[in-house]
């Protein structure tokens, strides 16, 4: 079976959806792939459902802010000086769900989210912008001619199909797309290669917890020297703190917990995937006990889902016109080609070399220039989500759910433009691209 479109979407994540709408929003038969049976990629598939930041605000600051909200307490100056530098698809989003309940946006730091309204909202969002969705479609080869993507093959229920293209856009997160063509790319630390940690994100029920995160300072500090000790005397290796636990909005006593953590897992090896979902299942229902017994509203938790998708941060980044650099994250560069911001902290969850991160000045974002997005060697593929072009320390900024869709925004509008135009992406006029994201409410 052969079909085709003038744009085709390889993923359907945060950044696969901002990609697949806004292609189609700008005019662009297109056609979406995805292997899961529904949108959301890590968030949906993955049980995240927490989005990062939009704002640039100062993110030492993220969690105490959030308990004087809770409480009722004033903010400090510095609490309120976080402007929005993320617009376009995932603040249309964050605010379409927010007015459901089904977010929770104090208008800083993280927002928790609700997966299941996110599966139906980004469908929604997909069909009225015209773009088609095909799931269960596994991405598995590719056709050449020279150096473009004449048609993507792909293996599903109904077997093998080809789908033909003007335009790809690589947005399964792993870049398989990319590789498939015949891309460069790099894994991993550039002096040895090593990936960060992937965790299985699960949730439990039952859990009486009142503010939207885990926030009780005194708490999570007497539970993490609890667990760090256990961690230590080899009691236990599933944790060695508490980590990241959210409420689901719109779900009563749910939250996600993302605390699991395996190593040395490179995500695109299938053996590699196994042993990190079996491992992180044990490790899940032993977390899941030390919770029960040391944290107050946890007592009786149980486990409701482990997520059907393991949680990859990292894996190949494929090498594009620009490397973003850590520097450039943290000095908030700018680049005449931007396509849209960013302010996320450099956050590289690998236990040996933890200084490798650092912080923003609050205040300040950095730039994503479009070269990131265009792969070297083939012309007429766009990548976008956690695989465009970054070094490892700046994927670590990059990787976060809202910069994602900026990057994919980027990308579906640049690959309609594209088609529509007879152009290659690297011959667009950046400035119509920015003016055309604008119009689109990104940020340049
Ligand atoms: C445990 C964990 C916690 C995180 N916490 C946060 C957080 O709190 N806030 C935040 O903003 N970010 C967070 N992140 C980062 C963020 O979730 C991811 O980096 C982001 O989801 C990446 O988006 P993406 O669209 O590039 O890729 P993905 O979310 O990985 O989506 C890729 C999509 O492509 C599909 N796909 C892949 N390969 C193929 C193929 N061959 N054929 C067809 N389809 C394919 C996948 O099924 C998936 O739906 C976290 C990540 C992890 C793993």
């Amino acid at each position: 079976m052969e079909i085709g479109a003038d744009v085709v979407v390889c993923g359907g994540g945060p950044a696969g959806i901002a990609a697949a709408i806004s292609s189609a929003r700008a005019g662009a038969e297109t056609l979406l792939i995805e292997k899961n049976s529904s949108l959301g990629g890590v968030v949906s598939a993955g049980l995240l459902s927490v989005f990062g930041p939009l704002d640039d605000g100062d993110r030492l600051l993220d969690w105490e802010r959030d308990r004087r909200i809770e409480k009722g307490l004033p903010l400090t100056p510095a609490m309120k000086t976080g402007n929005r530098i993320i617009g376009g698809i995932a603040l249309e989003i964050v605010e379409n769900l927010a007015k459901t309940g089904a977010a929770i946006d104090y208008g800083y730091g993280f927002i928790p989210v609700n997966p299941e309204r996110l599966k139906r909202l980004s469908e929604e969002m997909a069909e009225a912008a015209g773009a088609k969705i095909f799931y269960e479609t596994l991405l598995t080869g590719t056709v050449i001619e020279g150096r473009k993507i004449k048609a993507v093959e792909t293996a599903g229920k109904s077997g093998m199909t080809r789908i033909s293209g003007e335009i790809f856009i690589d947005a399964t997160g792993d870049g398989d797309l990319s590789f498939l063509a015949g891309a460069p790319f790099e894994k991993g630390r550039e002096k040895n290669g090593r990936m960060q940690g992937v965790t299985l994100v699960f949730w439990l029920g039952n859990v009486k917890m009142k503010s939207r995160f885990f926030t009780d300072r005194q708490q999570i500090e007497e539970a993490n020297g609890l667990f760090g000790e256990y961690y230590r005397e080899g009691k236990t290796k599933a944790l060695h703190q508490v980590g990241c636990i959210n409420v689901i909005p719109g779900m009563k006593d749910v939250v996600a917990v993302n605390t699991q953590h395996t190593h040395c897992i490179d995500g695109t090896v299938t053996a590699d995937l196994t042993r990190a979902l079996i491992a992180g299942r044990r490790e899940v229902e032993e977390i899941a006990g030390l919770f029960r017994k040391h944290l107050k509203g946890f007592e009786e938790a149980f486990l409701l889902d482990t997520a059907s998708m393991l949680g990859v941060r990292e894996t190949r980044r494929i090498r594009g016109r620009y490397i973003l650099t850590g520097e450039d994250v943290l000095q908030a560069r700018d680049f005449e080609d931007s396509t849209g911001r960013n302010a996320y902290n450099l956050d590289i969850h690998l236990p040996d070399e933890p200084m490798e991160g650092g912080f923003l000045t609050p205040g300040t974002s950095y730039a994503i220039p479009y070269r990131c997005l265009l792969p070297a060697g083939i012309e007429n593929l766009i990548v976008a989500g956690r695989c465009i072009s970054t070094t490892h320390r700046a994927q670590s900024s990059v990787r976060i759910i809202p910069c994602c869709m900026v990057t994919g925004q980027a990308a579906g509008i640049a690959g309609a433009i594209s088609a529509r135009r007879g152009v290659l992406p690297g011959e667009i006029d950046t400035g119509i691209l920015q003016n055309a994201v604008k119009d689109a409410g990104g940020i340049i």
